[in-house]
């Protein structure tokens, strides 16, 4: 099994790497990727694949449900990586369709790390609550109204960081996207178009 992977890495240097070593030779010489892309760690949602990106070109953090949680200090220092060092000025948070952290939270579950960790993304729960209670809609219509919500207030903790509020007030606030990505399409849709830090 774990061989299927060490295969396609041979394959990737024969039909890819070999084919464009002036392009990753200039990347081992270092890196300027031109976004930072908040994602979750679902494996359906592999940010360079499904936005047909080269190594190089993406900085990520991922983790379950694309939350961006002020005491994580994971992510504060990637922010800071990536605003600060890689001069990174577009920011995607992508959610995705049928992404199990967001059920999860609809649905909620005994584990106790995870049940913590989605505890971040409850205020958007608690906005699709009160939308369903006014609307009949479908559990799937409420789990992609949660899905969007979640995006929505991921950009609103990113905003709030004190990193980028400096930077704001410095006039350098990056552009924040907020996406979702189909995992039945292979879409992806725009919910938040670049808007940045007040
Ligand atoms: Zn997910």
């Amino acid at each position: 099994m774990i061989d299927e992977f060490l295969e396609g890495n041979r394959r990737f240097i024969s039909n890819e790497f070999n084919h464009h070593l002036d392009y990753y030779h200039g990347i081992a010489r270092g890196q300027s990727p031109t976004i930072l892309w908040i994602g979750c760690s679902d494996s359906r949602v592999s940010e360079d694949v499904v936005t047909g990106s080269k190594p190089g070109t993406i900085f990520v953090h991922r983790n379950i449900a694309n939350i961006v949680a002020y005491n994580d200090v994971n992510i504060a220092a990637i922010l800071e990586y990536a605003l600060v060092h890689l001069k990174i000025r577009d920011i995607v948070v992508c959610g995705h369709t049928r992404c199990g952290g967001i059920a999860a939270i609809e649905d909620g579950v005994e584990e106790n790390y995870i049940a913590d960790w989605l505890l971040i993304a409850s205020g958007a729960k608690e906005k699709v609550d009160e939308i369903a209670r006014e609307r009949n809609l479908t559990r799937d219509e409420k789990l992609n109204l949660l899905i969007e919500e979640n995006v929505r207030l991921q950009i609103k903790h990113l905003e709030q960081f004190s990193l980028v509020k400096s930077l704001a007030r410095k006039g350098q606030a990056p552009a924040i996207h907020g996406w979702v990505y189909s995992v039945e399409s292979g879409a992806i849709k725009t919910l938040v178009d670049g808007r940045r830090a007040p």
